[in-house]
């Protein structure tokens, strides 16, 4: 199978914190990748602006020992590499000053696609887009694109898009959010959206709840006294898991396009029902064989931060009315699995005798690792003994099933710079989804925050603390076996 390279326009793509981890680890090599695939167009060029002072050889070469690390299997393509590294340049710049400025300046084309990608911390998106403007860099059609954290609350959420608005407008605007990137992610709506088969299904006659679960393997590690301020509830929940429940929840929009697709989000985020604090569970990992405790690698002895949530949810539309959506994610996991669960209701009646055993439909859709579906079905067991019914999975692992595509597939980051280039914002937040996705999480973290809520501890290596478990059990449900 070929896999298909849609072409993009000559750009300039100034990456300020050019330097900086996300840059090195994801941004140059994602970009490495795409323009071996043939879509970086000769004339296009990425520059490199930090703080430190390199000229353009200092800064090839740290990209260069950046590809070498984290470009993967396509790092050894050496002809390759030295094209790229001839489209790189770099400006030492300060965010809050005026040093480098000018320079910038004299760089940046107007008659391409300008896009400036603020790989920073948040606290200097201002400085920086005011000084795209005031030193007339960026005009009327310049994207700039903002990474995560999208603030830690509604009301920083919102000064943060107010900063902004100031000087771009919002179709702008490129909010990242890595799992909108991730080829299965998309596959959720290619799936919903594409067949006949699931979305007449779609809904609370048929559905009898749907989970959720993104689980991590590692700890908090060096990240620990960052993390401590953030939490799973932060981190995770209130950007990716609520954009995967968006994804599996929405109405089908009119058409794949960037407003209609956030518009249906939107309506959902702003349809999820407040929960009382009996249906979440917070937990943090205990010391394990493999490493220390949450509160070792976070230094804090008395932290009551969560590195595992779980909750259930209720979308309050005609849809979805009655059917739970549970969802869990943390750190120190059993396996690395994110996986979404569509469990169908058990058929209202028997016609085969004797066969008491409760037979369901679970449509399941893993995002990692092995990319793929699996459909449960029944069927009778073979061989003689009458008709004996079992459950057999339809697996379809997208690598077996496709084959070398697969590993052709581009990685997140570098499909959604790719769609920056072509100003295509339909896998992107926008400001007003960010600000509802707040204004759903911050009660609930306040107030758990109010009760002094102390997180359980959990084994390091399990499936989180037995509390998550019972949410389901409560219900008469189970969480699915976390696979890796
Ligand atoms: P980093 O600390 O490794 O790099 C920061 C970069 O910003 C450096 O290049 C530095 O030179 C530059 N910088 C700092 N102050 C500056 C100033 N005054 N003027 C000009 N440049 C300045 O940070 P990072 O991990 O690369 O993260 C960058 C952004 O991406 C942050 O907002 C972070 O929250 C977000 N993010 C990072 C990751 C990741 O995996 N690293 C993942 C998701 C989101």
């Amino acid at each position: 199978m070929v896999s298909r390279v849609i072409p993009v326009e000559e750009f300039d793509l100034v990456i300020f914190g050019g330097t900086g981890d996300l840059a090195r680890r994801k941004i140059l090599p994602g970009l490495f990748r795409r323009f071996l695939s043939g879509q970086m167009p000769a004339g296009s060029r990425i520059i490199g602006a930090a703080r430190s002072e390199l000229d353009n050889a200092g800064y090839r070469k740290m990209i260069s020992e950046a590809i070498a690390e984290f470009g993967g299997k396509e790092s050894s393509n050496t002809k390759g590499l030295e094209g790229f590294l001839q489209q790189l340049e770099y400006v030492a710049i300060d965010a809050r000053g005026e040093g480098g400025w000018r320079d910038l300046a004299q760089l940046v084309r107007d008659d391409v696609v300008q896009a400036f990608y603020f790989s920073v911390a948040p606290s200097l998106f201002g400085d920086l887009a005011e000084r795209l403007h005031t030193n007339k860099i960026a005009n009327k059609n310049s994207r700039i694109v903002v990474e995560k954290p999208f603030g830690r609350d509604l009301e920083s959420a919102r000064a943060l898009n107010e900063t902004l608005a100031a000087h771009f407008h919002e179709r702008q605007i490129y909010r990242i959010d890595h799992y909108l990137g991730k080829e299965t992610v998309q596959n959720l709506m290619a799936v919903r959206f594409g067949n006949m088969l699931f979305e007449p299904l779609w809904n609370n006659h048929y559905v009898d709840h749907i989970q959720i679960t993104v689980a991590e393997t590692v700890g908090v590690g060096g990240r620990g006294a960052y993390y401590d301020k953030s939490g799973a509830m932060r981190d995770m929940v209130q950007n990716h898991l609520m954009q995967l429940l968006c994804l599996i929840a929405m109405e089908p929009p009119g058409q794949f396009e960037a407003d209609a697709v956030r518009d249906e989000k939107l309506k959902v985020i702003r349809a999820l029902q407040p929960i009382d604090h009996h249906h979440i569970v917070r937990g943090q990992y205990d010391a394990g064989p493999d490493g220390p405790s949450y509160r070792e690698d976070a230094e804090n002895e008395r932290s009551f931060t969560e590195s595992f949530i779980a909750m259930r949810c209720h979308i309050a539309n005609w849809r979805w009315a009655g059917v739970p959506f549970y969802i869990r994610t943390g750190k120190r996991m059993k396996a690395r699995s994110s996986e979404i669960t569509v469990v169908f209701k058990d058929l209202g009646h028997t016609i085969f005798e004797g066969d008491e055993a409760r037979h369901r439909n679970i449509l399941s859709i893993r995002l990692q690792p092995n990319e793929g579906m699996d459909l449960q079905v029944t069927i009778k067991e073979p061989g003689p003994g009458g008709m004996r019914l079992i459950d057999v999975p339809l697996d379809m692992t997208f690598a077996d099933a496709l084959g070398d595509t697969v590993e052709d597939v581009a990685d997140a980051y570098e499909r959604l710079i790719m769609d920056v280039i072509r100003g295509n914002q339909t896998l992107f937040m926008r400001g007003d989804e960010v600000e509802a996705a707040w204004r759903w999480t911050d009660p609930l973290i306040e107030g758990w925050e109010a009760r002094n809520d102390v997180p359980k501890i959990y084994d390091a290596g399990s499936s989180g603390p037995d509390d998550a478990l019972m949410l389901m059990h409560r219900d008469g449900r189970k969480w699915r076996d976390i696979k890796g």
